[in-house]
């Protein structure tokens, strides 16, 4: 599987802004197929724990409050070369620099709430993968 999966969250703004399903609808009309799907809150644990990568960072205490405010949705999607074409069809982290078209261009409210998650490598779309699934949840 390794090259053909990565990991997304609909983050806690797009599940307010109802936009569950016209992403979805992109998701799958970019080609992906959804192995893996579940609606969640996150506690602030786990949400630190997901970031924890970015634990130096300025924005980490803000992005633990926000990612843990809401339910979001989590997944792993398959499709060849699929961390790199999701990464292209979700945009720039910033949606103010996001290419016309992207999920977060369109759906993004700042580049805090930014709509959606998307793993950077294929290493890590396993780690995430892992996080949140075991095996016998994903088809
Ligand atoms: N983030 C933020 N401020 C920043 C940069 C990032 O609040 O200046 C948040 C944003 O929600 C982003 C997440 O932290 O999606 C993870 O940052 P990363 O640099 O990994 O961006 P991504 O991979 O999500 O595009
Ligand atoms: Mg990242």
């Amino acid at each position: 599987m390794t090259g053909n999966i990565t990991f997304t969250m609909l983050k806690p703004d797009a599940v307010e802004a109802n936009s569950i399903g016209p992403i979805l609808a992109m998701i799958n009309k970019a080609g992906f197929k959804i192995l893996a799907m579940k609606y969640m809150c996150l506690t602030k644990k786990q949400a630190g724990q997901f970031y924890a990568v970015h634990k130096e960072r300025p924005f980490y205490g803000e992005l633990i409050e926000y990612m843990s405010s809401g339910p979001i949705v989590a997944a792993i999607l398959s499709k060849e070369n699929a961390v790199l074409d999701y990464r292209q069809l979700i945009g720039a982290t910033d949606p103010s620099k996001a290419d016309e078209g992207t999920i977060r261009k369109l759906f993004a409210k700042s580049i805090a709430a930014n709509a959606v998650h998307g793993s950077d490598s294929d290493e890590n779309a396993n780690i995430e993968s892992n996080f949140f699934f075991s095996q016998l949840e994903r088809f």
